[in-house]
């Protein structure tokens, strides 16, 4: 007896496709419109609202198994998650550091989930898109051609990578199969008192521990001690430990400060470290011509990580790792599987792939709304928009000088505001102010501690911000101010009867 396999159909209602395409077509139009809508009249919305206890509920609801119809699903989906987000598109998001996206990008990130992309690798052009983008960037930084690019999630992920590219540099290959053994345990990388915490994070995930991360002092401006940097090189290598990392920031997270780039550079020549620079938002400060002087030294870093997706407004995500000694960088990653086999013709051409650059193997289209965003406005326009947001950051921190209840906490040098409000008690009025803006969706900046002291941190990022925000800004921060002291005041007199 034999058993005649059943001829598996292909219908539409075996497939994920629709029944009816036109019904698909009509509600899309009916998202594309109410999106575009959306961006257009964020003003209109708070920018950030606190979420019902029914909304969050919904979000408990278990695993659907069985189908439902998408104009619901959309429902559910414009009513209970849209009107709940950070705010990072609305014009008075002014909070860590977070880009404001764009409609272009948008309309991209639509196209590249069409065509539903890998970027590991083969010979398509998507991965030509993001080649174009390596090589733009390379010209944006001066680095030479053998130079490499990728994407990446974000700058966290770059940084790390970033380490691993110069622990293989420092260590040889063979690090890849031994570990870092003997050889690397007294390795030592320097960066700043004042960089990100994922610094930290990837000389952990790297293996050498944060213990061998040594953080620098800073400066009044929070740049790194250039002298104190290299008296602790040598300090290091009298103990016999192997200095072979600098990270250097491009805009501290804290108040957007930039160290002598220049110097780290000439430091880390004549001592031989690599120099890896976190220029996660700072560094496309290069495509303004009033910031590029600023990062002067940046072209000779061994390593850059930064974002498309803060100052450069692609939706998220959208992180970016180059490496001047591309070969350095693909020798980090590479390895050979049989399943991942290389031609010269057909689909599986275009050696290197992306995916020799890095550890992820399937990888999204990022580059798409990148390529989209970068020739719809062009850098002449982006460095523009970049600049703009720090003249608004100046035009806050005049605004702060001349109130007497303000206070400006840390010098204003790129687009970063750190400042309180005068009155007793005060971090706890000055958390109480933040708060209250928050909820208030008037405006949403976040906080940050300077000397011990807690400040109102705003981050001008978004390139919808304008002088009318700061002024609400301003005079909220005033408003609450008063009536946080007032509340305070009130407590205080309480507790002393
Ligand atoms: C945002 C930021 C990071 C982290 O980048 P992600 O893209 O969020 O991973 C690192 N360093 C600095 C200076 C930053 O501003």
């Amino acid at each position: 007896m034999t058993f005649a396999p059943r001829e598996p159909r292909a219908d539409a209602d075996e497939t994920l496709d629709p029944d009816d395409w036109d019904a698909l077509r009509a509600q899309g139009h009916r998202m594309l419109d109410d999106m575009v809508d959306y961006i257009a009249g964020i003003r209109t919305r708070p920018v950030w609202q606190p979420i019902p206890a029914e909304t969050r509920a919904r979000f408990r609801a278990g695993l659907p198994r069985a189908s439902a119809d998408l104009d619901g699903i959309y429902r559910e989906f414009a009513d209970h998650i849209a009107p709940y987000t950070a705010g990072n598109v609305h014009p008075g998001f002014m909070g860590w550091v977070n880009g404001g996206g764009t409609a272009v990008g948008m309309l991209a990130e639509m196209l590249a989930a069409g065509l539903n992309a890998n970027l590991g690798g083969r010979d398509h052009v998507p991965i030509e898109v993001e080649r174009q983008i390596a090589l733009w960037v390379r010209q944006m930084f001066g680095f030479p051609d053998t130079a490499s690019g990728i994407f990446v999630t974000g700058t966290s992920m770059a940084n790390l990578m970033g380490v691993l590219v110069a622990r293989a540099a420092r260590l040889g290959p063979s690090v890849r199969e031994r570990g870092l053994s003997d050889r690397g345990a007294g390795l030592t990388a320097y960066t700043s008192a004042a960089t990100h915490g994922c610094i930290a994070q990837a000389m952990d995930l790297a293996g050498f521990g944060t213990d061998a991360l040594r953080r620098i002092p800073v400066d009044r401006c929070h740049r790194i001690g250039v002298d104190a940097l290299r008296a602790q090189v040598a300090v290091d290598r009298a103990a016999g430990l192997e200095p072979f990392l600098v990270i250097g920031s491009a805009g501290t997270v804290d108040i957007g400060a930039i160290d002598d780039l220049a110097a780290l550079h000439a430091l880390c020549r004549d001592e031989n470290l690599w120099l890896h620079i976190d220029g996660a938002y700072g560094a496309l400060g290069i495509l303004s011509p009033e910031i590029a002087p600023r990062l002067a030294g940046i072209e000779s870093a061994d390593s850059i990580a930064f974002d498309f997706h803060k100052w450069g407004q692609v939706p998220y995500d959208a992180g970016f790792l180059l490496v001047r000694d591309g070969e350095q960088h693909r020798r980090t990653f590479a390895a050979p599987a049989a399943y991942l086999r290389r031609e010269t013709r057909g689909l599986a051409a275009g050696s290197p792939w992306p995916c020799d650059y890095g550890p992820d193997m399937s990888r999204g289209f990022r580059a798409l709304k990148t390529w989209f965003t970068l020739k719809a406005y062009g850098t002449d326009k982006l460095g523009a928009m970049i600049a703009r947001t720090c003249a608004l950051a100046r035009c806050l921190e005049a605004k702060v000088a001349a109130e007497p209840k303000l206070e400006l906490l840390a010098p204003v040098q790129l687009n970063i505001v750190c400042f309180r409000y005068r009155s007793d008690d005060t971090d706890r009025v000055n958390a109480g102010i933040v708060a209250s803006l928050h909820e208030s969706g008037i405006a949403a900046p976040s906080t940050t501690t300077l000397d011990g002291r807690l400040a109102i941190r705003a981050a001008i990022v978004n390139h919808r911000t304008g002088v009318r925000d700061i002024e609400a800004l301003v005079s909220a921060v005033l408003e609450f101010g008063a009536r946080e002291s007032e509340v305070r005041q009130f407590e205080a007199r309480e507790a002393g009867r």
